[in-house]
C-alpha cells in the first residue's frame, strides 16, 4: 500500500482514538461526579441507574473500538495492514480510507455475513 495512504489512514486512527479517548474521560468524570444520593425519590434513582447503565454498555463500544483501532495502527507499523486476515489478499485502498479498523476484503467480509444470516 502507498506510503502516502498509509499515513493518512494512521493520522484518521490516531484522530479518532483521540476523541473517544477524550469521549471516554468526560464519561468517567461525569459518573464521579453522579450526585447519587442527592437523588432520594427511587423514581430518579431508576432513571440515574439505568442512565449509568446506557454509560456503561457506551464505554465498552468505545472500548472495543478503541482496541480496533490500536491493532490497526500495529498493523500499519507491522506492515500488514491492508491484508485481509481471511485470505491474505489485498484489500481495496477505498476500503481502507474510508474505515481504516477493517481486517477483512469486501469478498470475505460479504462470505461471513452471509454465513451468519445463514
Ligand atoms: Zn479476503
Amino acid at each position: 500500500m502507498d506510503t502516502k495512504v498509509l499515513e493518512k489512514c494512521r493520522e484518521a486512527l490516531q484522530r479518532q482514538m483521540n476523541e473517544l479517548m477524550a469521549e471516554t474521560g468526560k464519561t468517567l468524570s461525569d459518573m464521579t461526579l453522579g450526585p447519587e444520593d442527592n437523588f432520594p425519590d427511587p423514581t430518579d434513582r431508576a432513571a440515574l441507574e439505568s442512565d449509568r447503565n446506557f454509560t456503561l454498555r457506551l464505554r465498552d463500544r468505545e472500548r472495543k473500538l478503541i482496541a480496533k483501532i490500536k491493532e490497526a495502527i500495529k498493523r500499519i507499523e507491522g506492515g500488514t495492514f491492508g491484508t485481509c486476515e481471511s485470505c491474505g489478499g489485498e484489500i481495496e485502498e477505498k476500503r481502507m480510507i474510508a474505515r481504516p479498523v477493517t481486517t477483512e476484503c469486501i469478498d470475505c467480509k460479504t462470505a461471513a455475513e452471509e454465513e451468519e444470516v445463514r
